[in-house]
């Protein structure tokens, strides 16, 4: 199995596995400590480009969430600097 991420920017999808991870920075909510979610950085493949994806983890997290956080090569943890980009292959959550 293993989750997959897709590129918005050019469409192609890439095992998680197989993505690039350039960095990961993890967050965990001000207000509620169990609301804790990863961004990773990650550079297409195919198209280059470096999106967030981001997903939650622990208990709060889909099963998606999880094959993609379990099949993401564990890359530097260096950390990303917020803002530094857009979404763009970020599969979203659905929260409202
Ligand atoms: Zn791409």
């Amino acid at each position: 199995m293993g989750g997959r991420v897709r590129c918005e920017s050019c469409g192609t999808t890439v095992e998680a596995a197989s993505a690039e991870v350039v960095g990961t920075r993890r967050l965990e909510g001000a207000s509620d400590p169990a609301d804790m979610s990863m961004v990773h950085a990650i550079r297409c493949p195919s198209c280059g480009v470096v999106g967030a994806l981001v997903t939650r983890y622990g208990p709060e997290a889909s099963e998606v969430e999880a094959d993609v956080l379990v099949a993401l090569p564990r890359g530097s943890d260096r950390g990303i600097a917020p803002g530094s980009m857009g979404p763009a292959g970020a599969r979203r959550s659905s929260e409202s």
